[in-house]
């Protein structure tokens, strides 16, 4: 059951603790296999307020934990959907390179469209949606 309720969806999350993962993760991708097109989700968006996320990325399920960034450059606009957000979609500006530290994968640069729902996912964790940081198509 992923969230819509954008009272919920802006709390900033505390951070995952290692004997959490197991549970936490297996939610994750539970849901993240069972939605139709969805490439990322995060822990708040199933009422979980932990710093976790999964996506989907070549071929493969992605987790990251406690995700941190390092570093980041080059900013360009593209148009995300959120599936706390149905039916909507939104001009954001994300950054092309983004470095991120988290627990899982340690240090690691993300690049294009890894990058873009990397940077989604880690607001949720922060309380930021799309309804925050971009700009309604209408
Ligand atoms: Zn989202």
């Amino acid at each position: 059951m992923i969230l819509t309720d954008q009272s919920i969806l802006t709390q900033s999350s505390e951070n995952i603790k290692p004997e959490e993962y197991q549970e936490v993760f297996n939610k994750l991708e539970t849901v993240l296999q069972q939605t139709p097109n969805a490439v990322g989700l995060a822990a708040p968006q199933l009422g979980i307020m932990k710093k976790a996320f999964v996506i989907f990325h070549n071929g493969k399920i992605h987790r990251f934990a406690n995700s941190r960034i390092v570093n980041c450059r080059n900013r360009e606009d593209d148009e995300e959907a959120c599936l706390s957000i149905p039916d909507r979609r939104f001009n954001v500006s994300r950054f092309h390179i983004i470095t991120i530290k988290d627990d899982v994968n340690g240090l690691k640069k993300y690049v294009g469209k890894f990058a873009r729902v990397v940077q989604h996912e880690h607001d949720h964790t922060r309380g930021i949606t799309l309804v925050q940081s971009g700009v309604e198509v209408k």
